[in-house]
């Protein structure tokens, strides 16, 4: 068989083993709560706050969509003419157009085109996040962040990079399998490298300090049987007043990590609710079933690449001969976009459900719903969320369940309890 032969079989092997993956680990069983409930949950709210959360996402939106739009324009510019490719070839130049050159500086010079003629949206957010209280970063602050997040993503661009067209060089036929099993294993990496060694870029994290709190989040993750190894508290508050809490490491390393802001804004109950979610995502290994499918993903995207990449139409809009070449990598990127907003509302849908299954876990760990709704009022008001966002938004894009959904799901739970 040729290695198209292959790539074929392999592709459809990557795609029936996510696929699985995604059926049987994927909470879909739970239907949502009732839609009246829903429309009650949102009565009970203040109406000045809901206004206000509205309004808020409503001033972020056009800002949001255009820079949604032009980063595809930006990406389609450079990867479906010949621009892309010549900007590969002009960076490349000082160095004699060495491979190298071409393939880690023209592919971040690339990614560094989009980057920057979409960050005056960035910064335009930055000023709605500032003219609503909830960013707390000065312009120096914000500058630096992102100047952290270019160099962040420019190391990793860099290696990944490297690495694809080393191997692309080594193995000019098999490149596309040795590729997907890299970049699933990049993946994999990442996962676990992330949280203990980019996290502190951004943040400082100390032991949360003793006293019953600390206390009661360490017992309720031994009873849960998520034991972990220490409660941090993150310095949030530099840039922001929203509030947040995520579990993160593996066995030994597990951690709880608490918002300084969350600390400061709730109550000791609600911080619990919040903690007993995230112990819930720990329990049902979402991390785990998350890097999976990230890496099956990936894994599926190089072949496909490698696929698409003898459609001559394609290559001839490029001006490239061969997806092969670092000249082709704005056409990969461009492809990339592409993908990336048709599998938005996938993964969107995939996230409400592992989250709905964290807010009943919660519910379940801690029989508070009382708590639970509190804190779901709180992260409204504090987030300013719209707590029933616009469908076709909410459908395209939302990561966990609506805030009336989740305070009427608490109703539900708070009605079986009492039977
Ligand atoms: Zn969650």
């Amino acid at each position: 068989m040729s290695p198209r032969g292959w790539a074929l079989l392999t592709l459809a092997g990557l795609t029936v083993a996510l696929l699985v993956t995604v059926a049987v680990f994927v909470p879909w069983h739970r239907p949502p709560a009732p839609r009246a409930d829903q429309l009650a949950a949102l009565r009970d709210l203040p109406a000045d706050q809901v206004a206000r959360g509205r309004e808020f996402r409503a001033a972020l939106r056009p800002g949001s969509y255009a820079a949604l739009a032009v980063g595809l324009l930006i990406a389609v510019a450079l990867g479906l003419t010949p621009l892309g490719s010549r900007l590969v070839e002009l960076v490349g130049r000082p160095f004699g157009g060495h491979w190298i050159a071409q393939a880690v500086l023209g592919g971040l010079a690339v990614v560094l085109v989009a980057d920057l003629l979409t960050l005056p949206f960035s910064a335009w957010r930055q000023t709605v996040l500032t003219r609503y209280g909830l960013s707390t970063n000065s312009w120096g602050g914000w500058a630096v962040d992102l100047l952290k997040s270019y160099a962040v993503s420019a190391v990793i661009g860099a290696v990944a990079l490297f690495g694809f067209y080393l191997v692309i060089r080594l193995a000019p036929r098999w490149w596309w399998a040795l590729g997907a099993a890299g970049a699933a294993l990049l993946v994999v990496l990442l996962s676990f490298v992330l949280p203990v060694l980019v996290e502190p870029v951004f943040n400082k994290f100390t032991p949360m300090e003793q006293g019953a709190l600390r206390t009661e989040l360490m017992s309720m993750a031994a009873r849960d049987g998520v034991p972990v190894r220490d409660v941090l508290v993150a310095d949030a508050s530099r840039r922001t007043t929203a509030v947040n809490a995520y579990v993160s490491g593996l066995g030994p390393t597990r951690r709880v990590v608490v918002y300084d802001t969350l600390l400061r804004e709730a109550e000791p109950a609600e911080v619990t609710a919040v903690v007993a979610h995230e112990l819930g995502h720990a329990k049902d290994s979402d991390v785990a079933v998350g890097t999976l499918t990230g890496a099956l993903g990936v894994a599926a995207a190089v072949v496909a690449l490698y696929l698409l990449g003898s459609w001559g139409l394609l290559l001839r809009l490029a001006g490239v001969d061969s997806i092969a070449h670092p000249r082709a990598f704005p056409l990969v990127i461009a492809l990339v976009t592409v993908a990336g907003l048709v599998a938005t509302p996938v993964q969107a849908l995939v996230s409400r459900r592992v989250e709905a299954r964290a807010d009943a876990h919660a519910l379940a760990l801690t029989g508070d719903p009382a708590a639970f709704e509190s804190m779901q009022r709180r992260l409204g008001t504090v987030n300013l969320g719209d707590p029933d966002p616009p469908r076709w938004e909410y459908l395209y894009s939302a990561s966990h369940p609506s805030t009336v959904e989740r305070i009427a799901a608490a109703r539900a739970y708070a009605r079986e309890a009492r039977r």
